[in-house]
């Protein structure tokens, strides 16, 4: 079934940005408010109850509004950064709250919880993404608050079965927020397998053009830890700008094309380069190969994402070699953009990360696909 809100498909959903035409002028898109501040009635009320745009601003009405409609959520807010939403659900716990989390996923969070996270009093377990049993076995009844998932995850792109990690988590009364970053709501909408909570690094997909660095979380329901985030979230004052807000929604509005055809390009470079004499292994849930390829079919719909790993032959040393001979891989890091990149984790990670050294991760942009599998081919060449 086609993802659908309000009997739209969620490609309907963001290209019109739910349709909403500004009532005083009538413009199309949608007016920007950088009114920090709300003039208040003489009753001590405010006109629309908005007093402080730390609190809240108009500009961000719209793009909460697309977003709770493509994930099927029942409230938004947005954030400075990706890692500013994730941080805020680690703070609306309690210090001795439990957590379990990926072993292998974003780095610079899974490094936040280990140091920050275990210094504010929580407490951690890491499990193997794709091992469903380890995810029930770690949760603690009574102790255990959060499970963090993140699929597919970095850099390996191991996927966990939402649906049935959420049917634990609740039993033992636990929340389950998912990372979905990567597979966007185009793809997984975290929510209909039981997700609580879900977060985006809105600097990835959501916005697209890597010009943009924002957060978000949105709610399945409204109730009391949701009530604990918006109060952070306002507290906090890690809010997005509305310059930034403005650029978020229009970046949504070509989510779905940008999504297809970096999926259909990953699809087709995963293919190509699967039974390479030169490459040891490609990483991508779309293939048959893949460990997490079963889940994944139940879980992503009309493509698997435009994220992958190449494992190549020859080491570390052939692996930076290959990824400085690519030209139109740019050499940088993040992902969701429409411009491909390549990046060596674990160079990036430094000598504690989990990520092999023949690892490249590759965010695949939606420029033509002949242009990019003779990009890889030509670098693989050069460096035999
Ligand atoms: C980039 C990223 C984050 C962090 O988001 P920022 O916007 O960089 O703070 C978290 N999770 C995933 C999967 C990401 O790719």
């Amino acid at each position: 079934m086609p993802h659908k809100t309000n009997n739209q498909h969620a490609a309907t959903v963001a290209a019109q940005a739910l349709g909403w035409v500004d009532e005083t002028t009538r413009s199309v898109t949608p007016p920007l408010y950088p009114s920090t501040t709300f003039e208040r009635n003489t009753d001590l009320s405010y006109h629309d109850g908005r007093c402080y745009t730390r609190a809240d601003n108009p500009t961000y009405d719209q793009a909460c509004a697309v977003l709770n409609a493509l994930e099927g959520g029942a409230d938004s807010r947005l954030f400075a950064s990706g890692m500013a939403a994730a941080v805020c659900v680690l703070q609306a716990l309690q210090p001795g709250d439990h957590v379990v989390a990926p072993k292998v996923m974003y780095w610079a969070l899974r490094a936040f919880m280990q140091d920050i996270g275990v210094r504010s009093g929580l407490t951690f377990d890491f499990v193997d993404n794709g091992d469903a049993d380890a995810w029930a076995k770690h949760m603690q009844p009574g102790k255990t608050k959060l499970i963090w998932l993140e699929t597919p995850a970095n850099p390996d792109w191991q996927i966990t079965d939402i649906a049935a990690v959420a049917k634990a988590a609740h039993a033992i009364g636990a929340i389950v927020a998912v990372d979905n970053t990567v597979a966007t709501p185009l793809i997984t909408r975290p929510i209909e397998f039981g997700a609580d909570i879900v977060m985006h690094s809105a600097t990835k997909y959501l916005n697209g053009h890597s010009d943009v660095l924002a957060g978000t979380l949105t709610c399945a329901k409204k109730d009391a830890f949701w009530a604990q985030v918006c109060k952070q979230h306002k507290g906090g004052g890690a809010v997005l700008g509305v310059f930034e807000t403005w650029l978020l929604l229009r970046g949504m509005r070509t989510l779905s094309v940008r999504v297809e055809r970096a999926s259909s390009n990953a699809m087709a470079i995963a293919r190509h380069f699967e039974t390479h004499a030169e490459i040891e292994q490609v990483q991508y849930p779309g293939l048959e190969s893949h460990i997490g390829h079963d889940i994944a079919k139940k879980q992503m719909q009309g493509g698997f994402g435009g994220m992958l790993s190449l494992r190549v032959k020859g080491g570390t040393e052939r692996a930076v070699a290959f990824h400085n001979a690519c030209k139109l891989f740019k050499r940088a890091t993040s992902l969701g953009g429409v411009e491909s990149l390549i990046e060596h984790r674990a160079s990036v990670e430094g000598p504690t990360s989990p990520v092999p050294g023949d690892l490249l991760r590759m965010s695949v942009g939606i420029e033509h696909i002949d242009d990019l599998i003779d990009d890889i081919e030509t670098a693989l060449n050069q460096t035999k």
